[in-house]
């Protein structure tokens, strides 16, 4: 039975500051993880507060079972750095966290499992996270109770191992106390108001403590906490469910306690339990717990189990760990935690909030909590994190992420947790969230969609709608041979894809071109024109890959990624002057792209403008109209083509397509999709936004830097000149592959060591080969250099291309 501590300097006499540096709002894991990080690092005027007891959310009757594997890299570094950060709270701190570093396994039942911890052995080794596989016999012999006849391989990691829930977050706690900063428990947050100068008062039944940062660590009163500054925050505490044994006499005389597992296709995790084990299962059917919102005086208390609901999953664990079926069941435990649309944490600077800060979803607090308190307090104090944490960014939700679609995604992906998904795979649940004006018409003519920054888009086009299915797996599947007539279409013709998902933002006033000119790393252009440009942070790593427009000299544009939005909203309005007006007008302007050499032509037909090769050249810009309604019309292409980007009001979308349709019918008009668009630029060697170019590298590494306009103060720039000649480099690689191509994150190797690893990759179908892009030394990013890279545990020869394979002086382009 899990147990709850009392704290030494619980609410009691002690008075509340007036004032703190930051107040974080909940005592659970990551609150607590928090304070430590914060005080730490220098901010020792920093108090957090706790309705009741620390602990008293889901922290106390977590199943404490911590490990690294994570479908994003850095959260899984972060993960491996929460693990090793536990000793030093538990020597700081002199309070136990009982932690049993056992080791444990992924244990393989089937091809496909075995495939996915290939991939995560692959992802392993460039971490240099320590994983190997075992085999079955292996697992039995670490582990007798298992019955090996069930596996195919195990992945087995040192990192693993278990820890007392409560230990843990009073470690943290105190570790906090040691390093300055204050806890006071049975002082709830009831009122949470900001004063004119940003600063916040946070009201108790004790007193208001008025502090310049909040944190917002409610767990699994993160909505009510948002709530009191009237932020809907879209996670779902969901039930969940373990069970402990009696005493297992083989236990109970093993001379080593037993090392944890993960079994995915029986849905089970396991870890020893004092004599016996303690098995948990995440039940197909979820059940969203509270969906209204959490009561203030739920306490310490379990949950009604429901036997009934994991009763599929115990066969398999009575199958699998026949000593299950032996012995009685001691407890049963159903308790709530707190879930977020992903399953990823969502922290960091609330995007149109000063100083409120969250971290809030955490659904492995012991895992993650002390990754999540580093990262917000590099965050909070220095301004950035350290490591590209885009995957808990709460920036990556905008306001379509509702309390609904919340509760919705919530549940598939708790029910999800031990589910595969695939590189390629679309998640069925929450869709239909945001939709431009053609959705219906593209549906009909077969595109296949899928759902970014909540907003419907099409990935390809199969003949029809009846046609638009596929499998998703590893391997190429029947969507290959449709994206290549895609791209021969926007090769040899034209192609049109719809480019509503693409972020705008508008800047205006007198002070937009030297604001512009300061946050941006390129060059502003003058009037009528179009630039690319980096956009760094302060330590030179990139922040965004933007196009910038000028339609006057008080009117930009910048155009970039659609999921950074808010990110980047977030980015913008930090130091934003007065003589600046900003706004995020991306749902403001959805449109088409044309990409191919017949795009002038079709263009051409719907336009009175003189859009000829010299009226209208590379990287022009105007407001016009085009099939009669008005546009922003751009001669630019992320396919490598002769392209245009047409850019339109939401209610002109249709009728900007039926004539681009019309235009192009007898000019071999075809539509084409993301996963088309992706390819083309691959053999254009271009790197994509949130895959090549990400806050983890510089301008110089990432090859950006070429974009730099260095004739002026910018930020990040006394970093990018530091860092003119950096020690990795983004290539281009091309690989000999049959019938599967990278996704990314797979290692590359160089004479059998990992180097590297692949930021993106797939088929390049105009020439015809297998393509990646990663990261590897300077030293091996030469062209013609001979590289490995590993895709399911195979090791692949690949070779750094030093040009792009399709058009590589860019002529076409600029035809
Ligand atoms: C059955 C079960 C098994 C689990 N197993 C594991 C596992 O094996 N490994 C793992 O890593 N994770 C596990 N978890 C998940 C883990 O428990 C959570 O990730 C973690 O507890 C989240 O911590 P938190 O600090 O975000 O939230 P919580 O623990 O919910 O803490 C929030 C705190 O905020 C306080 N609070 C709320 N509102 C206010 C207010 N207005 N004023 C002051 N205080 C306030 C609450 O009282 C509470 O103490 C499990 C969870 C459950 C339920």
């Amino acid at each position: 039975m899990p147990e709850i501590q009392k704290s030494e300097n619980g609410g009691g006499a002690k008075a509340l500051p007036s004032h703190a540096k930051a107040v974080i709002i909940g005592g659970g894991v990551v609150g607590c993880s928090i304070l430590f990080h914060l005080a730490k690092f220098g901010w020792k005027d920093t108090v957090l507060l706790e309705r009741d007891e620390l602990t008293s959310g889901s922290s106390w009757h977590a199943a404490g079972q911590i490990h690294t594997i994570s479908s994003d890299p850095n959260i899984s570094r972060l993960q491996g750095y929460t693990i090793d950060l536990y000793k030093e709270i538990e020597e700081l701190s002199g309070h136990s966290v009982g932690l049993h570093m056992t080791g444990g396994f992924y244990l393989a039942s089937n091809k496909t499992w075995y495939d996915y911890l290939k991939r995560e052995r692959s992802k392993a080794r460039y971490m240099g996270l320590s994983q190997e596989f075992i085999s079955p016999q292996e697992v039995a012999d670490r582990h007798p109770l298992i019955d090996p006849k069930y596996y195919i391989a195990a992945l087995w990691d040192d990192q693993d191992g278990d820890l007392d829930p409560s230990g843990a977050t009073y470690a943290f706690a105190k570790a906090a106390k040691v390093h300055g900063a204050q806890y006071f428990t049975h002082t709830p947050a009831t009122k949470t108001i900001q004063r004119p100068d940003g600063s916040w008062d946070v009201h108790t039944p004790r007193g208001t403590i008025n502090a310049e940062h909040i944190v917002n660590c409610g767990g699994l009163w993160a909505r009510e906490v948002g709530q009191m500054q009237g932020l809907n925050i879209p996670v779902q505490p969901m039930e969940h469910h373990y069970l402990l044994t009696e005493k297992i006499q083989a236990i109970a005389d093993a001379p080593n306690r037993l090392p944890c597992g993960i079994d995915y296709e029986a849905n089970i995790y396991f870890r020893q339990e004092r004599d016996g084990l303690l098995l948990g299962t995440y039940e197909q059917r979820g059940t969203p717990w509270k969906v209204d919102g959490t009561p203030w005086d739920f306490g310490h208390e379990l949950l009604q189990p429901n036997l009934e609901q994991i009763a599929d999953r115990l066969e398999f664990a009575f199958e699998r760990i026949p000593v299950l079926g032996e012995v009685g069941i001691r407890q049963a435990i159903n308790g709530p935690f707190t879930f977020g649309p992903d399953g990823n944490p969502m922290i960091g600077s609330v995007p149109g909030m000063t100083n409120y800060w969250c971290a809030v979803g955490v659904m492995a607090g012991f895992c993650q909590g002390g990754g999540v308190g580093l990262t917000m307090a590099e965050w909070m104090i220095d301004g950035e994190p350290s490591i590209d944490v885009w995957a808990m960014d709460v920036a990556r939700f905008g306001d379509w992420a509702t309390p609904d679609w919340g509760t919705v995604k919530s549940t598939e992906n708790y029910e999800r947790r031990f589910v595969m998904t695939f590189p390629n795979e679309t998640l069925p649940k929450g869709r239909l969230q945001k939709t431009t004006a053609i959705y219906d018409h593209l549906l009909a003519k077969g595109a296949r969609m899928d759902q970014s920054f909540g907003l419907e888009h099409a990935l390809w086009f199969a003949n029809g709608p009846e046609d638009a299915h596929e499998a998703p797996g590893f391997e190429r599947n029947r969507s290959h041979d449709y994206v290549a007539r895609e791209v021969a279409a926007a090769r040899a013709n034209v192609g049109v894809i719809e480019v509503a998902n693409f972020a705008k933002h508008e800047f205006k006033g007198p002070g937009a071109r030297a604001y512009l000119d300061g946050i941006l790393a390129g060059f502003v252009p003058k009037p009528g024109r179009v630039t690319l440009t980096p956009m760094l942070t302060e330590k030179g790593r990139l922040y965004g890959d933007l196009t910038v427009a000028c339609y006057g000299a008080e009117h930009f544009m910048l155009f970039g990624s659609g999921t950074m939005q808010e990110a980047h909203r977030r980015w913008f309005m930090r130091d934003l002057p007065a003589d600046v007006r900003y706004r995020n007008v991306s749902e403001d302007w959805h449109g088409l792209a044309l990409s191919g050499p017949n795009s002038r032509a079709v263009l051409a037909e719907l336009t009175r403008e003189d859009v000829s090769a010299a009226g209208f050249t590379f990287r022009d810009t105007k407001m016009t109209y085009v099939a009669g309604v008005p546009v922003i019309l751009t001669r630019i292409s992320f396919s490598g083509e002769l392209g245009y980007e047409i850019y339109c009001k939401p209610q002109y979308l249709r009728r900007l397509t039926e004539a681009v349709e019309l235009a192009g019918a007898d000019k071999g008009l075809r539509w084409y999709g993301a996963r088309a668009l992706m390819s083309m630029r691959l053999e254009k060697g271009w790197g994509a936004w949130g895959l090549d170019f990400r806050p983890d590298f510089t301008a110089a590494e990432a090859g950006l830097d070429g974009f730099i306009n260095w004739n002026k103060e910018f930020i990040g720039k006394s970093a990018a000149l530091a860092g003119k000649q950096p020690a990795k480099r983004l290539v281009t690689l091309t690989l000999e592959l049959e019938g599967i191509d990278v996704s990314n994150d797979e290692a590359i190797l160089h004479e059998g060591a990992a180097v590297g690893y692949i930021s993106s990759g797939g088929f390049a179908h105009h020439v015809g080969r297998s393509m990646a892009m990663g990261y590897v030394p300077a030293e091996l990013s030469a062209g013609g250099q001979k590289l490995e890279v590993e895709i399911l545990g195979q090791m692949y020869s690949a070779e750094v291309q030093s040009a792009p394979l399709y058009d590589p002086d860019g002529l076409k382009m600029r035809s």
